[in-house]
C-alpha cells in the first residue's frame, strides 16, 4: 500500500475527539476539494510503499489502543480489508474517515466516519470542479455506509447556507439517526478556526446536532504529522 503518513497525535474531531491516536494516511483520493488540508495526499503515489505487515508493526510501535485510517480517501484503496483485519486482530479500535463515496462490506472497523462532501466543497478551477463533481456525493453509498456500519456523519460547514444542503442530504439517504450527525467549521488556520465556532454553534442550538471540534488545528495549526 502507499503510505503518505503514520504519526501519533489526539484525534481531533467527532465522537472520539481528544483521544491519543494513531494515524494511518493512505495516499490517493480522485477528488478536490477546494479546503483540502491533506492535498499533499491525493495522488496514489504521493508516498512510500509499505506492506500491510509493516504498516502493523509501525502503528504497534506506540502502546495506543485507537487507531485512524485516513487519507486522501482509503475506501478505494483494494488492500484496505487487509490491513482492517491485520490492526483488528491486534486488538485495536479502528475508526475509517472517509468521504463516504465507495462501499466495502465487512470491514471489522469500530466506526465509519464519514464526511459527505457539501458544494462549500467544489474547486474554483473548472477543470478540477468537474472531477470534483462526478464522485463528491453518491447517496446509495451513503445509505449502504450508514445502513452497515457504526458510524458518525460529519459536515463541513462553511456558512450559514450549508444548513439547507445539510438536511436535504440527510433527507435523501434516509434512515439517519440524526444523533449521529455532526457539524463542524471549515477552517485551514486557527485564526479561521477561531472566527468561525460560533455560527456552527448556534446552527447546532437550532437542530440539535452535535459540533464537532477541530482539535488539530487548534492545538497545532493544521501542520501536517499532527
Ligand atoms: S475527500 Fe478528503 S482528502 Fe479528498 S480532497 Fe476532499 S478533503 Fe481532501
Amino acid at each position: 500500500m502507499i503510505v503518505s503518513e503514520i504519526f501519533y497525535s489526539i484525534q481531533g474531531e467527532g465522537l472520539l475527539a481528544g483521544i491519543p491516536t494513531v494515524f494511518v494516511r493512505l495516499a490517493g483520493c480522485p477528488l478536490r476539494c477546494r479546503w483540502c488540508d491533506t492535498k499533499y495526499a491525493w495522488d496514489e503515489k504521493a508516498g512510500a510503499r509499505y506492506t500491510v505487515a509493516k504498516i502493523v508493526r509501525t502503528v504497534k510501535q506506540w502502546p495506543c489502543k485507537f487507531v485512524v485510517i485516513t487519507g486522501a480517501e482509503p475506501m478505494i484503496n483494494p488492500d484496505l480489508p487487509q490491513l482492517v483485519k491485520r490492526l483488528k486482530a491486534s486488538d485495536k479500535h479502528i475508526t475509517i474517515e472517509t468521504a463516504g463515496i465507495a462501499f466495502i462490506p465487512a470491514l471489522p472497523c469500530d466506526l465509519m466516519s464519514i464526511s459527505p462532501k457539501l458544494s462549500n466543497s467544489t474547486p474554483a478551477d473548472p477543470a478540477l470542479a468537474a472531477i470534483h463533481e462526478k464522485s463528491r456525493l453518491d447517496i446509495a453509498v451513503l445509505a449502504k455506509l450508514i445502513d452497515n456500519y457504526e458510524y458518525q456523519l460529519k459536515f463541513v460547514v462553511d456558512s450559514e447556507g450549508d444548513l439547507a444542503e445539510i438536511k436535504q442530504t440527510l433527507k435523501e439517504i434516509g434512515n439517519v439517526d440524526l444523533e449521529k450527525v455532526m457539524l463542524m467549521p471549515q477552517a485551514g488556520t486557527k485564526d479561521e478556526l477561531l472566527a468561525k465556532p460560533p455560527m456552527v454553534a448556534q446552527m447546532c442550538k437550532r437542530t440539535g446536532f452535535a459540533f464537532s471540534p477541530r482539535l488539530q488545528i487548534l492545538l497545532w495549526n493544521n501542520e501536517r504529522g499532527t
